[in-house]
């Protein structure tokens, strides 16, 4: 291999780039998991993570990727045959709904397009519907990583209040948390699923459960087996700031890094309103480019990516692959269903204007090696509006 100067572009929508910070945070000797030192870490941490879900109750930390605390979830809440209410907005929903399956729960799967969130209306019918109360959770993904599509749990929630349903909500936010605004509690969410690897700026390696009250005494009853991922198992040990097995020690070093710089640093609210200006400058270029954003509802829009429909008779994995061979970018692939129709670039995470900049000019000048047509534009139709939102924070200051 030879070496390529300067700095890799990772932009797809997760794992996502690690900063600085928190690689040298990792970059500590491992301590006594049972000694006072790590106490310490883990309260700090367990209590941190709180505010980023937004959260009063239990947020419990696995050493996992985000599959694992998807597992958890269900097997800590449910028993085999029970019915489950999900959604089929993407790849992501469809494989939680594998999972669900093959753990012997019986999914009453929404079909969907891919280029549309979970229809609150929809949640609302099928509810009414129930009058048995068979289905004992509605599950949804917060912000589908496959097709940039964000559902909007607020309204979710609504629709489960107005069918007077006591189906637990369970919401996997694994591309959402730390990006996209999310409030567990407000939005009476019961399990909410993160990751590590995507807004909370981490390394892979790191999985959260944050439950609320009915979901805990749901799983006295919960007849699903389960041993590594019991939350009953975590809890005792947790109240101390312990665990019950050895923990990713240094990924929390790490952790207690990216939450000071999120927390206390920059401010949750900055952080999303950050995202959501990326995100608007990404659309700029896509348009202007001539191409099509594959989500369809403006409401919907993604802050943490962008899906971009390929022109009809063009690949993206070899688009993908001339952008990696001349600019050493990594964009994200096409998923599942629309495998080699769409591409993804990823705007979340730690990641600033100039970043943004490289990333498009980079998507720019792909098109044109790789005879994908488009129109020229796409970049100064981004820098026009990121210079006008510093103009207008300039002026803000000013006065
Ligand atoms: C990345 C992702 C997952 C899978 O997480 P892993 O850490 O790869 O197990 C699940 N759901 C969503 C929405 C994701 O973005």
């Amino acid at each position: 291999m030879n070496y390529t100067a300067g700095r890799h572009f990772l932009q797809i929508p997760g794992p996502t780039n690690v900063p600085e910070r928190v690689l040298r945070a990792i970059d500590q000797p491992t301590i006594d998991h049972r000694g006072p030192r790590f106490q310490q870490l883990g309260q700090e941490v367990l209590a941190g993570l709180k505010h980023v879900f937004k959260t009063k109750a239990t947020v419990i930390i696995f050493p996992a990727s985000g599959t694992g605390a998807w597992e958890a979830a269900l097997v800590n809440t449910l028993s085999p045959g029970d019915k489950v209410l999900m959604f089929e907005t993407g790849h992501f929903a469809s494989l939680w709904q594998s999972m669900a399956q093959r753990l012997g729960l019986v999914v009453e799967f929404v079909a969907g397009d891919w280029r549309h969130g979970v229809d609150p209306a929809a949640v609302e019918s099928r509810l009414a519907a129930d009058k048995s109360h068979a289905i004992k959770a509605v599950m949804a993904v917060h912000n589908e990583t496959s097709t940039g599509v964000t559902s909007r749990i607020g309204e979710v929630r609504k629709a489960i209040d107005r069918a007077a349903h006591p189906a637990l909500f369970m919401v996997d936010t694994i591309s959402s948390l730390a990006s996209i605004d999310y409030r567990h509690d407000e939005w009476g969410v019961d399990v909410t699923v993160a990751g590590s690897q995507k807004g909370l700026m981490l390394p892979p390696g790191l999985s959260f459960n944050a439950v609320s009250d009915k979901a805990l005494a749901a799983g006295k009853s919960a007849k699903l087996p389960r041993s590594y991922w019991s939350w009953e198992e975590m809890l005792g040990p947790n109240r101390n700031g312990f665990f019950p097995y050895t923990p990713a020690t240094n990924l929390l070093y790490g952790l207690r890094e990216a939450l000071k710089m999120l927390l206390e640093e920059e401010g949750l609210e900055n952080v999303f309103r950050r995202h959501d200006r990326h995100a608007e400058a990404t659309r700029r270029a896509v348009r202007a480019w001539g191409l099509e954003i594959l989500c369809l509802n403006p409401a919907e829009y993604s802050s943490a990516l962008t899906a971009v429909l390929m022109p009809e008779g063009h690949n993206e994995a070899e688009f993908r692959k001339t952008v990696l061979a001349h600019f050493d970018m990594s964009l994200g692939s096409g998923l599942g269903k629309i495998a080699n129709k769409v591409f993804r670039i990823g705007h979340l995470g730690d990641f600033n204007d100039l970043m943004l900049c490289g990333t498009l000019c980079g998507v720019e000048m792909g098109l044109e090696l790789a005879g994908v047509p488009h129109q020229k534009g796409g970049v100064a139709a981004a820098l026009d509006y990121l210079a006008g939102g510093t103009a207008e924070k300039k002026t803000a200051k000013a006065a």
